[in-house]
């Protein structure tokens, strides 16, 4: 059993409480490991760490911070099957699910330890030929870094890649739900060479105890958030009172457009991708599959066969290819989003049900026809339900799917090349997934508009969130 939860100046160490909590495998309700139980006295610690490391940190050599993270990279990658086990175990997702987390959580060190010798400045004459102005380029600062549980590796490698290669200390803070998985990362960057102080990191129950002192510091200088809009707009708030730089990935409601002139094979098989990614359980998952109403019944049927034969079990088991909600108020939230679309008038395809315990299980569920007025269409349903749409035409089409106030991603499926365009402009949305299910890629800009978020993580755009840009004026003799 792991008793620490607490990195902080290059040890382990309990908290200053000595109180600890349990992390529970979702699929049994089982206790699995015990963790340090942070709060303002520990947060308090690690912020000044991160402070005082910040001069020297910044001007070690691009390079050396580059090859720590492509160190880290190869350990992750070496222990993947290790790390995958670990991440099923607290977060539940099928073993496979796991893996590929995994690998694209791995491959964000190996991008940044390329994008570490890439950051570049400007350099131009003024207008009147009076002055040399030189745009440099330097770490913004110390970063509080706060992730959700649904992808524990992938989320915390995608903030801790930039702010290494950029040269930011950090200060970190995973979910609750699933510490394990950020304890094992941080254990890696020190193996692969991260100096002492650097990165630390706090787990706690009580998140606001340890993140609110670390945004009423004065000494952190950015916040990089993923989680919940409603959790993002409390941090904004606080980000405010110090000015703090913020990168918030929030909540999503995506649309999956399924045009009449649709390959439907290919768009049944992106809608399972989008869906069933995670349980359902990602901000990217498809929240209203709004489908051509000369298809929609043939794609429904088709969905429904395909969801009703995927086998939910342990994401442990062999060939497991559904797992447990995360816990039990996941699982009573897409419970009562079904209960409430089926009272106003949408039918069940298949499912529709949780499914016998241990574990917070929900089967894959198609609901057809469902009413404007459901809570789920409005609702970020984070479960293994797809609720079909119809629409007549394009145009509705789009009004139903931008009628949110999130835009993380939208799916468009045609075989029209204009219309496919003509879509992927008309949403309001960061992301366009083309006749695709998957967006996620360490080399693509990822993030939303609207209230889904500030900022782009990942990308060549990825790492200037963690940099300033200063200008220096030289006058020209
Ligand atoms: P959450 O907002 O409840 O929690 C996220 C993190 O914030 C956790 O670490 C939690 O402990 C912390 N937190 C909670 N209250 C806090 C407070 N008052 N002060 C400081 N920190 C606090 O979200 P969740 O349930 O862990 O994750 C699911 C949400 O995350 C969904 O809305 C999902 O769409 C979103 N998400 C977004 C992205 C993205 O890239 N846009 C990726 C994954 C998940």
């Amino acid at each position: 059993m792991i008793t620490h939860g607490l990195f902080i100046d290059g040890s382990w160490g309990p908290s200053a409480s000595r109180r600890t909590f349990g992390v529970e495998n979702p699929a049994t309700g089982q206790t699995i490991a015990q963790v340090a139980d942070g709060d303002e006295a520990d947060a308090l610690r690690a912020i000044e760490v991160a402070g005082a490391r910040q001069r020297d940190w910044a001007r070690t050599a691009p390079r050396e911070r580059g090859e720590i993270l492509r160190r880290a990279y190869e350990i992750i990658v070496d222990r993947a099957t290790e790390l995958a086990a670990l991440i099923t175990a607290e977060m539940g997702k099928p073993l496979a699910e796991a893996y590929s987390e995994v690998m694209y959580g791995a491959e964000f060190f190996r991008w940044f330890a390329e994008e570490a010798v890439r950051i570049s400045g400007d350099h131009m004459l003024s207008g009147d030929g009076r002055t040399r102005i030189l745009v440099t380029k330097g770490p913004v600062g110390p970063c509080v870094l706060v992730t959700p549980w649904n992808f524990p590796l992938a989320m915390g490698a995608r903030k801790i890649g930039p702010a290494v290669a950029a040269g930011c200390t950090m200060v970190f803070k995973p979910a609750e739900q699933t510490p394990l998985t950020s304890l094992a990362l941080v254990g890696i960057l020190a193996e692969a060479g991260l100096p002492a102080g650097v990165l630390n990191l706090v787990t706690t129950t009580d998140p606001g105890s340890v993140v609110g002192p670390w945004m009423r510091s004065g000494i952190a200088r950015k916040i990089s958030f993923t989680g919940s809009t409603e959790v993002g707009k409390v941090l904004l708030t606080q980000a405010a009172e110090n000015v703090m730089r913020s990168s918030m990935e929030l909540g999503g409601n995506a649309p999956f457009l399924v045009c009449a002139d649709a390959d439907l094979d290919r768009a049944v098989e992106g809608a399972i991708v989008a869906k069933m990614r995670n349980m359902g359980e990602a901000c990217t998952a498809a929240n209203r599959l709004l489908v051509h109403r000369s298809v929609a019944e043939r794609f429904s049927a088709e969905l429904g066969r395909r969801m009703s034969a995927l086998k939910v079990a342990d994401g442990a088991t062999p060939g497991a290819e559904v797992g447990p909600l995360i816990d039990q108020a996941g699982l009573g939230k897409v419970e009562r989003l079904v209960d409430d679309a089926v009272r106003r008038g949408a039918s069940v395809v298949v499912g529709g049900s949780r499914l016998d315990g241990p574990g917070y299980f929900y089967a894959p569920t198609v609901l057809a026809d469902v009413p404007s007025d459901a809570a789920l269409m409005s609702t970020e349903i984070f479960g293994p339900v797809a609720p079909v749409i119809p629409f007549d035409d394009e145009e509705e089409a789009v009004r139903l799917a931008n009628d949110t106030e999130w835009g993380l991603v939208g799916y468009v499926f045609t075989r029209d090349i204009d219309r496919a365009f003509r879509l992927g402009d008309a949403l309001e949305v960061g992301m366009v997934g083309m006749n695709t299910g998957l967006v996620s890629n360490p080399a693509a800009p990822f993030g939303g508009v609207k209230q889904s978020g500030l900022g782009r993580e990942g990308g060549r755009v990825g790492i200037e969130e963690y940099l300033e840009c200063k200008y220096l004026a030289i006058p020209c003799s």
